[in-house]
């Protein structure tokens, strides 16, 4: 073959790739042979000489290489992205009955590095997060038009990490469709996603269990929904015979349109509330007027983006769940996550104790919270486990 680029890795750096391990870091490679540019596929080496793995190649990064398959006889081409692409639709639609909207492709999870597919029910969102599949886009796109010939393909590349590839932002249009929104289902409910302006693919399908689970804690109940994106957390718990939602967010675009999906399906007007406020100087506010919530979700954003910032991430989540448990009625629930993939579940759960500490509480474990079903992890990289959450009650 005529460039055949080949990479081998320093003595016992293959056991990563033998256990399956996706990445290949810049440290592990001994040596490189031929010239691989952005998103190449290298063949990869044990330093004995053995053949281990098909990666694409990213120079720019530390994660040098990221693997597309252990199987030697197999290309990687257009039918390689449909089999795995058909292979984890079929598992993963398995699993889920109650929405029309489900991610179809978690990346290293499902075998593809660094490509993230949602499905919005008439519209996939797609984003390219690696040099492999950047370079592979038009095999991909012609992949996903053969397992969802009817649906519309939209773009969002426009993401930070996408520089640590030496990528520049993009999205926009792979597959034109009619509108840049769309209504879904979740559990009986419709939910406006707008792929162009929201945030990530446009929605958070990760939260899908967790949001219906939360709505059984919250009946006849008084919520506090912070971190609300569009609301959705409140409109099950409203659903579920909450007595009163609060959402709460900086995002006025997100407020406006859970409003409109509240409106959608046909809420009480009475029952719910819409607050722009910082979430940490909102639940100062409220502990500074003396109002109480008889259950409070807490569902922020990622706090920490890389490792330097793990430390300063526990103390925002400390603070926030300190506050939550003081405004919080005793007997009520709290429903707190950490979606930061560098903060494990035993850190996490720590900082939830510190924070009972802090706020001088006597608080109990009730459930503990993961990423919705289709999610998946796979059991030979362990990263894909990011979002945990804990249902604590007060006493
Ligand atoms: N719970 C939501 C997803 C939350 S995403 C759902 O189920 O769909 C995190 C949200 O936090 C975003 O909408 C973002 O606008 C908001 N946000 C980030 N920092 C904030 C802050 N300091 N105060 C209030 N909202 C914030």
């Amino acid at each position: 073959m005529a460039d055949t680029f080949k990479i081998t890795l320093a003595s016992k750096r293959e056991k990563s790739v033998l256990r399956r391990h996706p990445w290949i870091f810049s440290r592990a490679i001994e040596k490189l042979d031929g010239e691989p540019k952005l998103g190449d596929t290298v063949e990869v080496y044990a330093k004995n000489g053995q053949w281990l793995a098909r990666a694409a190649f990213s120079p720019h990064s530390q994660i040098r290489a990221r693997v597309w398959t252990y199987e030697q006889n197999q290309q990687i081409d257009q039918s390689f992205f449909h089999q795995r692409i058909q292979t984890a639709y079929q598992s993963k639609s398995a699993l889920i009955n109650n929405s029309d909207a489900l991610r179809v492709i978690a990346g290293e999870s499902d075998g593809l590095p660094g490509l993230t597919v949602d499905l919005y029910k008439d519209i996939l969102v797609c984003q390219f997060l690696a040099a492999g599949v950047e370079k592979h886009k038009a095999d991909i796109v012609a992949a996903l038009e053969q397992v969802f010939p009817q649906l519309a393909i939209y773009e969002r590349s426009d993401v930070d990490v996408r520089q640590k590839e030496g990528l520049k932002p993009i999205s926009g249009w792979l597959k034109a469709g009619a509108q840049t929104s769309t209504w879904i289902n979740e559990a009986g409910s419709q939910i406006l996603v707008d792929v162009e302006q929201g945030h990530k693919t446009g929605f958070y399908l990760d939260q899908r269990d967790n949001r219906l689970i939360a709505a059984d804690y919250c009946k006849g109940k008084q919520v506090l929904n912070c971190f609300s994106y569009t609301g959705t957390f409140g409109l099950h718990a409203l659903k579920a015979g909450a007595e009163h939602v609060t959402n709460l967010d900086v995002s006025q675009l997100a407020l406006d349109t859970s409003a409109k999906i509240y409106q959608q399906n046909q809420l009480d007007e009475s029952k719910y509330t819409h607050l722009n406020a910082d979430v940490f100087k909102q639940l100062r506010q409220y502990k500074k007027q003396g109002q109480q919530f008889d259950c409070i979700i807490l569902d922020p954003p990622k706090f920490a983006e890389n490792k330097g910032q793990v430390i300063r991430a526990c103390r925002g989540y400390k603070d926030i769940n300190m506050l939550a448990l003081q405004i919080l009625k005793p007997g009520g629930f709290l429903l707190t996550f950490s979606c930061s993939g560098l903060i494990e579940a035993d850190l996490f759960q720590k900082v939830v104790a510190d924070a009972a500490l802090d706020a001088n509480v006597e608080a109990h474990i009730i459930e503990k919270l993961t990423q919705a079903k289709d999610h998946t992890v796979l059991l030979s990289y362990p990263e894909g486990f990011y979002l945990k959450g804990l249902v604590v009650q007060k006493r």
